[in-house]
């Protein structure tokens, strides 16, 4: 269940306008270590989010996402390092059965 839980986390921080303080990590239950960035279209601001714990280093990355207004987008075209030094190289959470 623990994919499942990352996926509802999006919605979860979009629902706090993107404070994560009082957001639960699903794989290690750390509270207030979750990070997310957004990289998408300047415009539409559709793209992908990645998700991911600073405490435990796991994480998701989903695309067909979109930015809410006032949410920190980096948009697509950005040099690779901006990426890099924001987002980093973290494990992904995968589903491990059709039912996770
Ligand atoms: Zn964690």
């Amino acid at each position: 269940m623990t994919f499942t839980k990352w996926l509802h986390l999006i919605g979860q921080i979009q629902d706090a306008g993107g404070d994560t303080k009082a957001i639960e990590c699903p794989s290690c239950s750390a509270l207030g270590s979750i990070d997310f960035q957004y990289v998408g279209n300047a415009e539409t601001r559709i793209g992908y989010v990645a998700v991911w714990c600073k405490k435990c280093n796991c994480g998701i990355q989903s695309s067909r996402a979109q930015a809410p207004d006032g949410f920190n987008l980096i948009p697509f075209g950005s040099p690779p390092d901006v990426i890099r030094n924001r987002i980093p190289n973290f494990d992904q959470v995968e589903p491990v059965s059709l039912a996770d």
